[in-house]
């Protein structure tokens, strides 16, 4: 649930809607994963009676990705509503466009930038390999982030597109993406750049260096506060504006827009974190290719307590802990000797 106060304004005759409070009542996202890491440490402490527990958060998540799975298939249909919905919302779509296009353009094209040359170059620098064969495999994700402007609805189509199409292992996906939709935000800290700079030449206020570089630094850690729900950034932008001694209320103008701008905004959000995913897994594959069998026979041996989850049962780490009554240092010296 989001909420938060409004007043409204005119502007050249439209009413738009002024955030006037800065309490955002949101998902506590990175609580929930701090949580979860908690819980399941607690659940494998408890051992053998953890496992049911453990049993009905599995069967509970593979049910949620059959409904996700059923979700996909009319996607494009409800993203197709839920834009013209918006669209309809408006009074003076033309007046919009005339006065703010230039900030319009702006942020599209920043966007485009970033999320078509940027992140995929770094990818593939990385990597080597082809970042546009990456994008594809999460594009209905993308589409998704593009309809409902939120990073935190999109999150568990992009675990299912980035595990079942690229190739991302679920403990990746289910660690980083969490954390990414909340943290990591390059979409809402270009705009949010964007904005600042818009609004000190609306006001004809002159940046000097030290306040560009104030507003990059106060960006970047505002995007990282920014929630992953609709029009989350432009909350925190009232930080950045703040910083640098510009007027808080002409976000207003900057609101007016922003179900546009948010929406290509959003995927760029997600869009990082999946390319992060990608990036780490491709550490992870190339460090597992490089050891050695004898090497990890040496390593299980030495730490008979912790053995490293077996891959093919990724989704299920915590089951592989007590595979019988054998108790686990038997067990491992059994797989050492195997
Ligand atoms: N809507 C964005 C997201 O969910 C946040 C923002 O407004 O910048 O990622």
């Amino acid at each position: 649930v989001y909420t938060t106060l409004y007043e409204i304004r005119q502007f050249n005759g439209t009413q738009v809607k002024v955030p006037t409070g800065n309490e955002v009542e949101g998902m506590n996202i990175l609580g929930l994963v701090v949580f979860a890491i908690v819980f399941g440490v607690a659940l494998r402490k408890l051992g053998p009676e953890g496992e049911l527990l453990i049993r009905f958060f599995n069967s509970f998540n593979d049910a949620t990705m059959v409904l996700v799975s059923w979700i996909m298939w009319y996607a494009p249909v409800g993203i197709l509503f839920l834009v013209a919905g918006k669209i309809v919302e408006m009074e003076n779509v033309e007046m919009l466009f005339a006065s703010l296009g230039k900030y319009i353009l702006c942020c599209l094209l920043g966007h485009a930038i970033h999320g078509l040359l940027v992140l995929p170059l770094i990818y593939f620098l990385f990597t080597r390999k082809n970042p546009y064969r990456f994008l594809w495999g999460i594009m209905t994700a993308l589409a998704t982030a593009f309809g409902t402007s939120s990073s935190s609805a999109t999150l568990p189509l992009m675990m299912k597109c980035v595990e079942e199409r690229n190739g991302v292992s679920k403990q990746i996906s289910r660690f980083i993406l969490p954390i990414g939709a909340t943290v990591n935000m390059d979409g809402a800290a270009l705009f949010q750049c964007v904005a600042a700079v818009f609004i000190a030449q609306l006001n004809q206020r002159p940046l000097d260096f030290v306040k560009i570089v104030t507003i990059l630094v106060t960006a970047t850690a505002s995007s990282v506060g920014a929630a992953g729900i609709p029009a989350g950034g432009v909350l925190t932008l009232a930080i950045i504006l703040e910083a640098v001694s510009l007027p808080v209320h002409d976000i207003s103008l900057i609101l007016a827009v922003d179900w546009l701008v948010d929406r290509s905004c959003t995927i760029l959000n997600v869009e990082g974190d999946a390319f992060g995913a990608g990036l780490l897994q491709h550490y992870v594959d190339r460090t597992e290719s490089q050891s050695s069998v004898p090497e990890l026979i040496q390593v299980k041996s030495e730490t008979p307590l912790a053995p490293l989850p077996s891959p093919t049962e990724e989704g299920n780490p915590l089951l592989k802990r007590y595979p019988g009554p054998g108790g686990d240092a038997d067990t491992c010296e059994k797989e050492s000797v195997m």
